[in-house]
């Protein structure tokens, strides 16, 4: 199944190349008052509420997608879980480029762990990637993003996959500096999830799905997770070993050779196979 959020914060499956809106269903969700909880209430009870959403999009037609505007899918990211130099490709460019290392030292990800992005830069598809700092290189990075559909902690590689709600493009765009990775991709609308949510059961093994992303028609990277360092299932393990995984949380799984400057007015493609394909706008700062 294709879960998209779009329009005024409404619930989409997607079929081809159209939307049927599910919304009803999140009646069916609990209601909770203050304290709000650290999960999304919609991801964790995605099983449960699954056969109401089959049967709310059952014959019905829906609209084009190109008549919606695509929000992120997971409305309420408890925290976004990032994984540094996880292609051997990218650690040896980012070493190679001062441009890119800033005299930082670049680690191996087994020696660095992960990092965390504020939850505040995220965004959809249809929205644009505003550049805040435009005297600085700001880069794409394009990334398979992992939805975490059940609570996790200290679990093993071969368990870890059953945690998964589901996956999208993520794009973790980055402000090159010395500072601190977090904060330099944390800066607002540096992280796009869309362009859906494509559940577990659709893309059961995400060890071998191509990654493209192009700027204004010119391929910059190119692309496949097989050639992750630390594969999926790892990178879950790692991280529970630390912190709880959350329904929600998003984990982005690093991004592989071929890193590149961005600029207002700029057109990002990407797609990753058996998720799709999205279209984001650079602009400058309003
Ligand atoms: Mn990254």
């Amino acid at each position: 199944m294709r879960l998209c959020r779009f329009g005024d914060s409404r619930l989409g499956v997607v079929q081809d190349d159209r939307v049927v809106d599910v919304t009803a269903v999140i009646d069916r969700l609990p209601i909770f008052r203050y304290p709000l909880p650290k999960f999304d209430p919609l991801i964790a009870e995605l099983g449960s509420l699954r056969h109401h959403i089959e049967r709310l999009a059952d014959g019905e037609r829906g609209i084009p997608i190109t008549e919606v505007k695509l929000a992120c899918p997971v409305a309420n990211p408890g925290k976004i879980v990032a994984a540094p130099v996880n292609y051997s490709q990218h650690l040896k460019e980012a070493r190679e480029d001062p441009e890119i290392h800033h005299s930082n030292q670049i680690a191996e990800i087994e020696r660095v762990g992960l990092f965390l992005k504020a939850t505040s830069s995220v965004i959809g598809s249809s929205e644009p990637i505003i550049i805040r700092h435009e005297d600085r290189r700001t880069d794409h990075e394009i990334e398979l993003a992992v939805v975490i559909g059940k609570k996790a902690d200290r679990v093993s590689p071969h368990r870890a996959l059953e945690c998964v709600a589901g996956y999208c493009i993520g794009l973790d765009i980055t402000v090159r500096g010395p500072e601190e990775r977090s904060l330099r991709k944390s800066v607002d609308t540096y992280t796009v999830l869309g362009p859906w949510l494509v559940t577990a059961d659709e893309l059961a093994d995400p060890s071998q799905l191509s990654l493209k992303l192009s700027v204004n028609g010119e391929l910059r990277q190119n692309a496949n997770t097989r050639d992750l360092t630390i594969d999926v299932p790892g990178l879950i393990a790692f991280a529970t070993r630390f912190y709880s995984l959350m329904p929600g949380d998003v984990l982005l799984t690093g991004t592989p050779e071929g890193v590149g400057r961005i600029k207002p007015g700029d057109v990002i493609q990407s797609e990753i196979s058996g998720i799709g394909k999205m279209t984001n706008l650079v602009q400058a700062q309003a």
